[in-house]
């Protein structure tokens, strides 16, 4: 054949091609996946992106410098390959193709890092250390391309509904909550942090007229724990909406959140997950803070008013419920400086609650929002009663001098969505290249 080097003409995925083609000239293009010598018959497996084709060499009647060099082509290498179409019942997707020509694109090293055809299994870190060859397994391959429907998925939603998706500055000088710990990055002469969220940023286009807003990008958080949940990048959309209250954009974070895993289910390679997976029922339950700590209190782990809800809290509040959840009205002393104090008549008990929710999953947070202080006077007050100083904040608080319309808005960790959704117990794994305490590469 001519050579094939780039491009490979006329290539098909093996999912194209079918029995009805039977008896036509095709060329694929993949990884060798297996190979199967069973004395007179040779099964090479060809996996494309698609899915695997079934490569059947005849040792009599396929020439011999053809079958030798088939037999001898280690696994994993890239090749392409010219040859007949046959319908066969018992071949994925019903057909064989006969080799007439192999080209060998890429030869693979003859020791794997990984096992694709998963007969034998690898621990978590194998499997990130050769994420390349992890992505070549089908399981994983999914999960990526299911978190790009997704994404997909979030941006048709939002669109559809005015959104102006923006970008904000991951290289900023303060940062947005005191709260969490930063990543200090050398700016030139001066130190610079990467950003924990798009906070401010946000809300300062709240002041520009956007009226409704959204962001999907990085968020950094120089956390030092090892969990299950945490990552120190990871992914969230950020939305903020003028001229509203918490309670509107729950309602957005809620219908979202059923229109995304309504796409997903609608996804033929969920399959390959082994998920039965339901559509999440609006709107979902609300509970406020006091009757969370209430109910865990009562299964026996004391949680005094203002304490925050720690992860075994959030489990036992989780396995009580079963579904996914919101809780409001939290004390503001563990909120962000940003977030709205209840009105006087709204507050239970005199305790100082905000207008702020969490997005639970029974096993994890999934989004934190709120309704924003618009006030000048008192947003300044309250970063000044968080022990933070309002000079650093200069550039967000001046925004709040000229005309800002009351806003609210959350943000929604994609990462946590994804591992909940599809029911994936280490974050890490719906991460294509996870950035944690101790990993720095691939
Ligand atoms: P947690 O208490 O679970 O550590 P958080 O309350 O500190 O989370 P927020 O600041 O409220 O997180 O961020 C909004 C959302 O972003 C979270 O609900 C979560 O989905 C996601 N998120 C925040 N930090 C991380 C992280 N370190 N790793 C993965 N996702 C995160
Ligand atoms: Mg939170």
């Amino acid at each position: 054949m001519v050579s094939m080097q780039s491009p490979i003409r006329n290539r098909k995925y093996a999912t194209e091609i079918t029995p009805d083609n039977d008896g036509e000239t095709v060329c694929i293009a993949g990884w060798v996946h297996e190979k199967r010598d069973l004395g007179g018959v040779f099964f090479l497996i060809v996996r494309d992106l698609s899915g695997f084709a079934q490569v059947t060499l005849n040792r009599k009647k396929t020439e011999k410098d053809l079958f030798a060099r088939v037999k001898k082509v280690p696994r994993e290498s890239v090749v392409a390959i010219e040859g007949k179409v046959k319908s066969e019942s018992k071949a994925p997707n019903g057909y064989e193709i006969i080799p007439e020509r192999m080209e060998v694109l890429s030869e693979a090293s003859q020791v794997l890092p990984l096992d694709t055809t998963e007969k034998v299994g690898a621990e978590l870190d194998t499997r990130l250390d050769a994420r390349f060859m992890d992505l070549r397994i089908e399981r994983t391959k999914q999960i990526f391309i299911i978190r790009s429907r997704v994404l997909k998925a979030i941006r048709e939603f939002l669109d559809e509904r005015g959104f102006i998706e923006i970008n904000t500055p991951k290289i900023v000088s303060a940062a947005t909550e005191g709260g969490t710990a930063l990543f200090p990055i050398s700016y030139f002469e001066r130190e610079a942090f990467l950003n924990q969220s798009p906070q401010l940023y946000k809300q300062m286009l709240m002041a520009s007229g956007f009226d409704r807003v959204y962001e999907i990008a990085p968020i950094f958080r120089a956390e030092e724990h090892d969990t299950t949940k945490h990552l120190n990048e990871a992914t969230s959309v950020d939305i903020e909406v003028a001229f509203v209250s918490d309670k509107e954009v729950m309602a957005i974070l809620e219908e979202l959140i059923a229109f995304v895993y309504a796409k997903v289910r609608g996804y033929p390679g969920l399959a390959k997950l082994n998920l039965n997976l339901e559509v999440p029922k609006i709107p979902f339950r609300r509970i406020t803070y006091e009757e969370a700590i209430e109910a865990v209190s009562e299964a026996g782990e004391e949680i005094e008013w203002g304490e925050d809800l720690g992860t075994s809290a959030e489990r036992t509040l989780g396995a009580m419920i079963g579904e996914l959840y919101f809780i409001t009205d939290w004390p503001c002393a563990i909120k962000p400086f940003y977030a709205q104090p209840a009105d006087a008549e709204a507050k239970s008990k005199d305790r100082d609650t905000c207008n702020a929710f969490d997005l639970m999953h029974p096993r994890v947070e999934l989004a934190s929002g709120s309704q924003r202080v618009h006030s000048y006077e008192l947003l300044k007050r309250n970063i000044e009663s968080k022990g933070l100083s309002a000079d650093s904040f200069e550039f967000y608080l001046d925004t709040f001098r000229f005309g800002m319309p009351p806003h609210a808005g959350w943000g929604l960790g994609i990462d946590r969505l994804l591992m909940s959704m599809l029911e994936i117990e280490n974050i890490r794994e719906v991460v294509l290249f996870p950035r944690d305490r101790r990993r720095l590469a691939p």
